[in-house]
């Protein structure tokens, strides 16, 4: 099965259910910075997510 990259945003901020699950690391990272921006009004780098916040499932 392949790895997926996901990010459980629970984790980063308390009270966000949002999950972003995606095989396509590039994809999980951009999905997640967009989703950082517009909900959480922060800005990550991508190095930021990709170390901190995404996991390998
Ligand atoms: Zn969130």
């Amino acid at each position: 099965m392949a790895q997926a990259h996901k990010l459980d945003c629970e984790s980063a901020a308390a009270d966000c259910r949002f999950i972003i699950q995606s095989e396509d690391e590039a994809e999980a990272i951009e999905l997640a910075k967009q989703h950082m921006r517009d909900v959480h009004g922060k800005d990550y780098t991508d190095e930021e997510l990709r170390s901190k916040h995404l996991q390998i499932v």
